[in-house]
């Protein structure tokens, strides 16, 4: 699987900064994630799961550039040599790269 630094970027600021999401945003998605499994089973068309799987991924950066956006201050932590988004504020070791910077 190849890296996607947009969906990356997406990831870490919904578990790592979601005191920046607005409660009417984190209903939403969990609107959207209801949907998500409810036609994630068997007897839903798989054309229906791949656009809110499509869905789903739009609307997460929709409010990962808002948050971006509103607090220029946030500093996203970034592999050192790579520049690939880490999994953790304080993470001292790329998956991407394999850079190790304890
Ligand atoms: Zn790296």
């Amino acid at each position: 699987m190849s890296y996607d630094d947009r969906k990356a970027l997406a990831n870490y600021v919904w578990q790592h900064e979601s005191r920046y999401i607005h409660e009417t945003e984190k209903k939403f998605e969990s609107y959207l994630l209801d949907m998500f499994y409810g036609y994630g089973s068997n007897h839903v068309p798989e054309t229906a799961y791949a656009v809110l799987k499509n869905l789903w991924d739009m609307y997460r950066n929709l409010v990962c550039d808002r948050i971006l956006k509103e607090h220029p201050e946030l500093s996203v932590a970034r592999c050192v040599t790579c520049k690939a988004v880490l999994l953790t504020p304080t993470a001292q070791q790329c998956f991407i790269c394999g850079s190790d910077w304890h």
